[in-house]
Order: C-alpha cells, then sequence, then structure tokens
C-alpha cells in the first residue's frame, strides 16, 4: 500500500453557550481525512487493507446498507490502492448518488434480501469460497484491525481533555477510543453517543474488544427515535451548527453527538474549565438523503 498522509486537525468551536459555562469545546476533524475515505471509515479499513495486502488478496469483499459510508470509503480505497471491491447491499435494487459514487470507483453491487444478508459470512462463502483473491470485510469494517486503527486517534492529541464524545453505530470506534485512552493512560472521560435506540447490544460488541470496560459512559437518549430517524429539533441544529462553524455533519451520526454535547452543555453536566473534544467521524454522504430535510 502506498503511503497515505491524513489530515485532521483539531480545532476549538467557538459559541456564546460555551463562553457562559466556561468550558471549551475543540472538534477532531477526522473528515478532514479524504472526501470519501473519510472520518472513522478511513481509521477502519487501514489495518484491513495491510492485512489483505499481506494475504496477497486483492479483491474485497463488503457489506452494507444503500446510503452506507463505509461502501464508498471501501469503493475509493480500492480503486486508490488498487483492489477490487464487490458489496452486498441490503434490500431491494435502488439507486442513489451514494451508490452511484460506488459504482464509479469501480465497485460491483449485488443488491440482496433482507434475509440473506443478515448471514454475512454465509453470503461470502456462498459466493466467494472458490475466490482466493477474496478478503472479507465485515459491515462498517468491524474488526479487531478496526478497533487497533480507531485507537490510533488518541496517539495524535497534543493535549488533554477533560471529555471525549463520540458516535456509536458499531461500537467498533468507541472500542478503539477507549483502549487507545488505557493504553496512554490518559485521564479523559469517553462518552458515547449511540445512534440507535436500545443500545444494550453494544455493550457486549465492544466488550470483546476492550481491555477495559468501564472507562466510558453511554448517553441513551439522543437516537431521536433510532438509526436514520430525524426530527425537526436535530434538523434545526444542524442547520445552525452547520451555519455558524462551516462544518458539516449529518443527521445519523455527528449530528447526533454533537447535539448530545450542546444539550448537555446547556444542563450544567460539565464542569467550568473543562475541555471537550468531539470526534468528527466524517461521513457526510449521511447528509444527501436527508438534505431536503435540513434546508
Ligand atoms: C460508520 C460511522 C459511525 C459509526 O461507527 P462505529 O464504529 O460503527 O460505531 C459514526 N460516524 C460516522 C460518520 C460513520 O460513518
Amino acid at each position: 500500500m502506498q503511503h497515505f498522509t491524513i489530515y485532521s486537525p483539531v480545532e476549538e468551536i467557538y459559541d456564546e453557550l460555551f463562553a457562559r459555562k466556561s468550558i471549551r469545546l475543540f472538534i477532531k476533524r477526522d473528515d478532514c481525512i479524504h472526501p470519501f475515505i473519510s472520518g472513522n471509515k478511513w481509521r477502519k479499513l487501514k489495518h484491513l487493507l495491510q492485512k489483505a495486502e499481506n494475504q496477497q488478496k486483492n479483491h474485497l469483499v463488503t457489506f452494507g446498507g444503500a446510503w452506507s459510508n463505509h461502501l464508498l470509503a471501501t469503493a475509493c480505497a480500492g480503486a486508490t490502492f488498487k483492489f477490487k471491491t464487490t458489496a452486498f447491499v441490503r434490500g431491494e435494487t435502488v439507486t442513489n448518488p451514494v451508490l452511484d459514487l460506488c459504482r464509479l470507483f469501480g465497485m460491483e453491487l449485488r443488491f440482496t434480501s433482507r434475509e440473506s444478508y443478515r448471514d454475512k459470512p454465509s453470503l461470502f462463502q456462498t459466493y466467494f469460497a472458490d475466490n482466493t483473491s477474496a478478503f472479507f470485510i465485515d459491515e462498517g469494517g468491524a474488526s479487531a484491525e478496526a478497533v487497533q486503527g480507531c485507537a490510533e486517534i488518541i496517539d495524535e492529541l497534543q493535549q488533554p481533555f477533560s471529555h471525549l464524545f463520540c458516535a456509536a453505530g458499531t461500537g467498533t470506534t468507541a472500542a478503539g477510543l477507549s483502549n487507545g485512552l488505557t493504553a496512554r493512560q490518559a485521564n479523559t472521560q469517553l462518552h458515547i453517543v449511540p445512534v440507535l435506540k436500545g443500545a444494550g447490544f453494544l455493550k457486549s460488541a465492544m466488550n470483546s474488544y476492550i481491555n477495559r470496560p468501564d472507562n466510558f459512559l453511554f448517553h441513551e437518549n439522543y437516537h431521536f427515535g433510532g438509526y436514520a430517524k430525524t426530527t425537526p429539533e436535530l434538523m434545526d441544529f444542524i442547520r445552525r451548527f452547520t451555519s455558524q462553524t462551516g462544518i458539516l455533519i449529518d443527521p445519523i451520526y455527528t449530528g447526533k453527538m454533537l447535539y448530545a454535547i450542546y444539550d448537555l452543555a446547556q444542563k450544567d453536566y460539565f464542569k467550568p474549565g473543562e475541555t471537550i473534544l468531539a470526534l468528527h467521524t466524517g461521513g457526510i454522504f449521511g447528509l444527501l438523503g436527508k438534505l431536503d430535510k435540513a434546508v
């Protein structure tokens, strides 16, 4: 794999709310890593691609929904690093800008019934068992390699923060941050904002990867009805945040996470003098499917 330089600065977000509460909010711009191999999707793919290359596999086979940031990232990473790419896409045949971009990057799409989509290893087995160049990548890139890639985010931080916030879908990113903080013995409280309802499964999913299962907190009241569900209140917040900062956030992940921070700040959750770091996990294309609701 050729060298891939990443750019992910930490920037301060100024808001009258934070001045009033004597706290400071910073954002780690993993969305700046790459327009398509964005945010945590690059973090999660990095070591997987290395592993595929080490095993002389040149065909990535992965899984995702029709608006998946992971599919787009894998399609573009495949084109960049010379892998063929195939995706099993959940549900009936559809088209949208994300899938069109995947195709443009050369990804083969195979639409798959929700029922057979559930068993990903068996899909891989059925269609790729004889293909010695095929490399399995789970939905969202979830894997030990992905956790390791996300732990590296902590190594890039140049100053300590009182709090670190991230959005969680599968919890892979959160698990990586948890491990990264443990390894660094950082005195930072990790906060996880699940974007789906009933996040109980997240804890057990994360448990298989983390070294210290007690160094994070969940904020389970910011799912806005469930995965990819939105409310006018959330869309209002996104519009306000984006127009005041110039930073695009999406209603699926980062919008919910930042909403949580602003809401908690409002409710005096943070102590004066504390610093908060929000991880921008990228994936702005999630906004495209909801753009009409945002403006
Ligand atoms: C995929 C994604 C997430 C969820 O990451 P997990 O590791 O599955 O918890 C968060 N934010 C964005 C923007 C994403 O695309």
